[in-house]
Formats: C-alpha cells, structure tokens, sequence
C-alpha cells in the first residue's frame, strides 16, 4: 500500500475545473473565464506538478478542431432551442434571428470554448507523459 498519495481525482470534474491533467490539481488557466482581457493566458507550466502543458511547439494548434466541434455543437443547441421556444410561445422566426442569436451565443461563449477546447486537446492527445499519474506532486516536491 503507497503511503503519503493523494485520493485520485475526478476526471470529469478535472477537466470542468480546467485542471492538469498530470496532476489534477494545479490550474491551467492563470485567470477567470470571466477576465475579459487575460482569459486566454494559459500557464506554461502546471503551478503545483511543473508538467509543461504545451508538450511539444504548436501542441494547442490542435484544439482548434475541438473548438470547431464545440461551436457546431453550440450553433446546434441555439437553432434546436429557438426552434423549441418559438413553437411554445408562438412567436415568428426569421433567417435573422437565428443568424444573430448564433453570433450572439458564440462571442459570449468565446473563453469557455477557448479554454475547454484546450483542456480537451491536452487530456485526450496529450499523450503518456499528460496521463494521471498519482505521484506526480510528490516527485515535484523532491
Ligand atoms: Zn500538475
């Protein structure tokens, strides 16, 4: 039996929180999701682990297609969700309401999908060296 070893982590809840996925514990992002001008400032290594997120030049290239996928994924729920609105409440629906609620939806969700599609991209193509590991903080402490 290991001694002195955190409890595992959530993973869901890890990735929710925007936490490394080496240690599940140090933050990725230096700042809120909410801080307009800084919320894509992204640590280049884990504050509690020292795990080098970007592991290799242009490693986050990548999470644009995340991104690509998670905006489809929103232009989707808006359309689906006017549509379902409209026939409760009875109201018209135009080519411009859709178009203009899409913009509208995508520009306020530009920090979560920056963000989640970052941590997707490290957690799902990070590789072994991004994978959980237990002792993660122990060997940063030696
Ligand atoms: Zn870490």
């Amino acid at each position: 039996m290991k001694k002195n070893v955190a409890k595992k982590p959530n993973l869901l809840l890890s990735i929710a929180q925007c936490k490394c996925s080496h240690c599940r514990q140090g933050d990725m992002f230096p700042h809120s999701a909410f801080n307009i001008a800084k919320f894509a400032q992204t640590n280049e290594r884990c504050p509690v682990c020292n795990f080098k997120f970007e592991i290799e030049p242009g490693f986050f290239v990548g999470s644009m297609y995340i991104g690509y996928a998670i905006s489809v994924a929103l232009f989707t729920t808006v359309a689906v969700g006017i549509n379902i609105l409209s026939n409760i409440f009875g109201f018209e629906t135009s080519v411009r309401m859709y178009v203009i609620s899409i913009i509208v939806a995508t520009i306020l969700m530009i920090p979560f999908n920056f963000r989640y599609s970052r941590v997707l991209m490290l957690y799902w193509f990070g590789g072994e060296s991004a994978k959980y590991d237990e002792t993660a903080v122990l060997k940063a402490q030696d």
